[in-house]
């Protein structure tokens, strides 16, 4: 399989090669056969490397090529409503020896299927070359002057606030400078450096403790991070603590909820929490729950209508601007919410639930096992409502449980919620051992 839950992941020079993206770049060249093609990257050391060889496979297959040079991957998403595919080449939080690959169409990954469809010209090498009469250039082109309006243009910022932003050295940098412009901003790991040097890619607080110090010294209103391509984003408040990403999707949700102009529905994933239900009760609305990931979250948005869809790793999107999660444009929405309400009521008025996310190690070839048992079997451990959309979560009185195998390493990922961390623990065990029973 070429493709994971979030496009194309590797190490560079080990499985990313020059070869590897040549071949990616005839294999969606050949699907479009003479399309228009906008191309982006992150900062990272091994981006130019494989977008110049993709772009050659692009190129040999007839396509127009539009490079859009450092971009965040909000922007090519945003952007990609223009041409037949937008392209952008970054490995999002992973560490900074990987990189990826993630096609946008019309503003939003790609399905499952036009991936196999890729994946099997890609296998298949059955690739079209053009005449040479027939192969086209590439444009250089600046899109974040667009991107960076349509975002700014989107939320009513009615005060002035003191933010400390973090950019983890990638391009989250180009565009902060214009979207906070009528702030008063400290930035940290501004300068772009595709090695990382500031901090890791993954805005994780064990990699925010710089942020921290910045924001409790200065006295500033919050700490803004995002992640290495900024369609994540994470907030601290004043004292330096982060705000949780199912606390955040709360926040969201009922922020849409109270001006959605009647559409009621919200949508998060398998793996978010029971709060973001409570608050959709206070306003009747319905929440929805897709497998993880972006664009699972993105077509369930199109598909309900909803007002609003988030996951609690921090990706956040807003259909009112666009079907992209956007890192930029989550901050300006909150900063927009900031104007109404105070940060620390906003948090306080979330129902409060203890949540445990933990992991047993298995190999690959054991996990479909793992879960057929589960399956069959989690009924007489777990009273409740089975939802089988990725993985198995029962919804029970109180508590919920979800057991799924990892997408990207050799684990099955166990998350428990329960009212306190005490009857958590007590249903984790029972969760873990159920897993623990297959030989
Ligand atoms: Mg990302």
């Amino acid at each position: 399989m070429l493709f994971g839950t979030s496009g194309i992941r590797g190490v560079a020079n080990k499985k990313l090669t020059p070869e590897f993206s040549i071949k990616l770049g005839l294999a969606l060249g050949t699907a479009l056969n003479g399309g228009r093609v906008i191309v982006g990257n992150d900062v990272r050391l091994s981006s130019d490397m494989l977008k110049y060889s993709f772009i050659s496979g692009l190129l040999a297959t007839g396509n127009e090529v539009f490079d859009a040079g450092l971009a965040p991957t909000p922007a090519i998403a945003l952007a990609s409503k223009y041409y037949d595919t937008g392209v952008i080449i970054t490995a999002s939080h992973n560490p900074p020896e990987y990189n990826g690959f993630k096609f946008w169409k019309n503003g939003i990954g790609y399905s499952e299927h036009a991936e196999r469809k890729i994946e099997s010209l890609f296998f298949k090498k059955r690739f079209e070359l053009v005449n040479w009469n027939k192969l086209k250039k590439v444009r250089k082109i600046n899109i974040l002057g667009e991107y960076v309006d349509t975002i700014v243009g989107a939320c009513k910022i009615r005060r002035r606030f003191d933010i400390v932003v973090d950019c983890a050295n990638s391009v989250a940098s180009l565009v902060v400078p214009h979207i906070f412009i009528k702030h008063n901003v400290i930035s940290i790991n501004s300068c772009l450096d595709g090695r990382f040097p500031g901090r890791l890619p993954e805005p994780a607080s064990e990699n925010l403790f710089c942020l921290k110090g910045v924001v409790m010294d200065s006295g500033a209103d919050l700490g803004i991070a995002y992640d290495g391509d900024a369609d994540r984003f994470v907030v601290m408040n004043n004292k330096g603590e982060l705000i949780g990403g199912d606390i955040l999707v709360a926040i969201f949700s009922r922020y849409y909820l109270e001006n959605g102009r009647g559409r009621k529905v919200i949508v998060t994933t398998i793996d978010a929490s029971y709060c973001i239900d409570d608050v959709a009760r206070e306003y009747d609305a319905e929440v929805v729950r897709t497998k993880v990931g972006d664009v699972a979250v993105a077509r369930e948005i199109v598909k309900r209508d909803a007002v609003f869809g988030g996951e609690p790793s921090g990706s956040f999107i807003f259909p009112d601007v666009h079907l992209a999660p956007d890192g930029p444009l989550a901050s300006l929405k909150f900063l927009e919410i900031l104007c109404s309400w105070d940060l620390d009521e906003l948090v306080k008025e979330i129902p409060r639930y203890f949540l445990i996310r933990d992991s047993i190690k298995c190999g690959e070839e054991v996990k479909e096992k793992i879960m057929n048992y589960v399956r069959e079997n989690i009924g007489s451990v777990f009273d409740g409502d089975v939802i089988n959309v990725d993985g198995v979560r029962v919804n029970c009185k109180g508590f919920w449980v979800l057991i799924r195998p990892s997408g990207t390493e050799p684990k099955i990922r166990v998350t428990v919620e329960a009212k306190s961390e005490e009857r958590a623990r007590k249903i984790l065990k029972r969760a873990k051992k159920l897993v623990g029973e297959v030989d």
